[in-house]
């Protein structure tokens, strides 16, 4: 399913820009971008400091310890695994960033009470010429009751086509089983074994 895609991250970050050529203020050519981290403008004083952008992602586990995954139907990392979630918008809590995108992207209704926080991760997302990097904040939720299964809630669920190719079911009960999954982003992966260790008591809150 993911053969042919890109799967070298670092062809596409070495064509990051993260830079203007111009003050977006004044138009005078001496900006200069600071350690990435900032932007200043020593004609007008334009100073714009690089965010770290919120993103969320829900882990939605059956009884038989499958997870439900997207492949991913855009870039970055096309054709990969990834939890439902995406960025949070402005004015927006994290819970309610979670209900929007599984309503935007499976065709789900969840309750923001339906989300319990496990863990936060950074993580660094490619998008047109532009390195964001994000701080993923990770939630698990139960699968809802009337389902017996992930796969059987893969059925009931119509996801957005624009973002996700198709839908699947992914047993996670070892870390080599999050080792061995082709998943989009490393912090996914870090809150899948973080979230295992919880499930095994291994790892007190
Ligand atoms: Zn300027």
């Amino acid at each position: 399913m993911i053969n042919g895609m890109k799967t070298d991250t670092e062809t596409q970050n070495s064509d990051m820009q993260n830079d203007f050529k111009m003050c977006p203020i004044c138009g005078s050519k001496k900006i200069k971008n600071q350690e990435n981290r900032k932007w200043i403008c020593p004609d007008c004083g334009f100073d714009l400091y690089k965010n770290v952008a919120a993103a969320v992602g829900v882990i939605i586990e059956d009884s038989h310890k499958n997870i439900l995954f997207e492949v991913r139907a855009k870039e970055p990392r096309n054709g990969f695994l990834a939890i439902p979630g995406g960025f949070i918008d402005f004015d927006e809590s994290a819970e309610e960033a979670l209900c929007r995108e599984c309503f935007e992207e499976l065709g789900v209704k969840f309750d923001q009470n339906d989300f319990h926080y496990i863990c936060t991760f950074p993580n660094t997302y490619p998008y047109k010429k532009i390195e964001y990097k994000t701080c993923d904040i990770f939630f698990k939720a139960e699968l809802p009751k009337k389902y017996n299964s992930i796969d059987d809630f893969i059925k009931a669920l119509k996801p957005e086509q624009s973002e996700v190719l198709t839908l699947c079911s992914k047993r996670v009960a070892t870390e080599e089983d999050i080792e061995t999954l082709p998943l989009a982003f490393e912090s996914s992966a870090k809150a899948l074994k973080k979230y295992l260790a919880m499930q095994k008591g291994e790892y007190k809150r």
